[in-house]
């Protein structure tokens, strides 16, 4: 039960709607925190970790940030920390939960971390005031990508982790939560109303410290995809993650450098893009598929920027089978229909780099038609990738692969590749 979704202007994605991994958004109604939910933290910040019930409190929805590159540290105070926690988002609410109820409302899990300017809020207690701001601010709970929940029994021997800089701070067993997610669930539901789309930082373990700007800080529950960013000074712009447009305006901007092979442009893409191309196998960028500029993007981060990044090694090739799946159902839908041609051509391109005929066959059928529709300004272009396309397929009919691989992929090449690889150096 999904509600409408307020798009923001010139983004994939909604302000406050979070990516799954295989695909969708879900869109986010609230953000709740528990405190003290792990007895060491309990006694690390002066309390009696005995089991008085879970207490909660608010940050704003727009204070999720979906996998920073870079966050700033927010100002008015000296003392950032970091609190590392697994946060829960429900797919079904309702008052008064019991516990089966709870953990049925439980739809999707992540990595979050509950920033906190802890000067702050050990000024407000001591004067008895509200310690909001403390908890909520700009970009305050920065989240990894969403997975579908695998229920409460495979949760609880898994570790979550915060690493500064590869130096461990904060690792625990969610087992070692005093309220477990659905007791959460079922407790916060009776306060308020639970819907759809809340998500419940569930509180930290101990070893919460404070942040300096430069440091790098990696998030982690096993199982789930992480979380990584760099910590900006106060003054520096956060850099947000990579949206499908800016991929896709740096890619065609560099058309000259496309096939080049000039260790700079790979260099250059690296730097930009190498944690999308590693999210993108894993399925974190999926829900750019919802529109043909997307899944545009998602293909080239799948297909042609491995080929880019990791020349010579296997794992150039390691995300092909998800970029032909992608490339299929881009045809399926017809997003191919509502590129421009040289956009298209990179949505054809993963039935090319196939190792079977029927899939490169397709690919000189899809780069004949390309040819056959394209203005004059650029059948120049498309008739060299309809010949590649060409060459391409007839090494695939003949060899069943391609042998140039052999050597990358540790497979050995027959007497009969190996005659065909000194004729043609190459390999197509
Ligand atoms: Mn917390």
């Amino acid at each position: 039960m999904q509600r409408a979704l307020p798009l923001t202007g010139g983004h994939d994605r909604p302000a406050t709607a979070l990516p799954v991994v295989g695909g969708g958004l879900v869109g986010v109604r609230r953000v709740w925190c528990v405190g003290r939910n792990y007895e060491a933290h309990a006694r690390e910040m002066g309390a009696d970790p005995s089991r008085e019930p879970p207490f909660f409190f608010a940050k704003p929805t727009d204070a999720l940030c979906w996998r920073p590159r870079g966050l700033p540290l927010p100002p008015l105070s000296d003392d950032v920390q970091h609190e590392v926690e697994l946060a829960i988002v429900t797919s079904r609410g309702g008052t008064d939960l019991s516990l089966p109820a709870a953990e049925a409302a439980i739809g999707w899990c992540a990595v979050a971390v509950d920033l906190t300017r802890r000067d702050r809020q050990a000024e407000a207690k001591a004067v008895g005031r509200p310690w909001e701001i403390a908890k909520a601010f700009d970009r305050a709970a920065p989240i990894s990508t969403l997975i579908p929940w695998p229920g409460s029994a495979t949760m609880a021997t898994r570790s979550i982790r915060l690493d500064v800089d590869g130096e461990t701070r904060q690792q625990s067993t969610l087992g070692h939560q005093t309220w477990q997610p659905a007791e959460v669930v079922a407790q916060l539901s009776r306060w308020v109303a639970v819907e759809p789309g809340d998500v419940i930082l569930c509180g930290t373990p101990a070893g919460v410290g404070r942040l300096a700007a430069s440091q790098e800080v990696t998030a982690t529950i096993d199982g789930l995809p992480r979380l990584h960013w760099q910590v900006l000074d106060a003054y520096s712009k956060a850099e947000q993650a990579t949206e499908a447009e800016a991929l896709i305006d740096y890619w065609f901007e560099h058309g000259a450098d496309w096939f080049s092979g000039d260790p700079a442009f790979d260099a250059d893409l690296r730097r930009r893009f190498l944690p999308d191309v590693e999210a993108a196998a894993a399925g974190e960028f999926d829900y750019w598929a919802a529109s043909a500029r997307g899944r545009l993007a998602l293909v080239l981060l799948l297909d042609q920027l491995p080929r880019n990044l990791f020349r010579g090694q296997a794992r150039a090739f390691a995300a092909d089978a998800k970029a032909r799946d992608q490339a299929r159902q881009a045809l399926g839908r017809g997003d191919d229909r509502q590129l421009c041609a040289n956009a298209r051509a990179f949505l054809y391109l993963p039935f090319e780099h196939a190792e079977a005929a029927s899939d490169t066959g397709l690919a000189v059928a899809l780069f004949a038609q390309l040819h056959a529709e394209s203005v004059p300004e650029q059948a120049a272009w498309t008739a060299t990738l309809l010949r590649y396309a060409e060459r391409h397929h007839a090494v695939v009919a003949r060899f069943g692969r391609y042998p140039h691989r052999n050597a990358t992929l540790g497979r050995p090449t027959t007497p009969e590749e190996a005659a065909f690889l000194r004729e043609t150096p190459g390999g197509f």
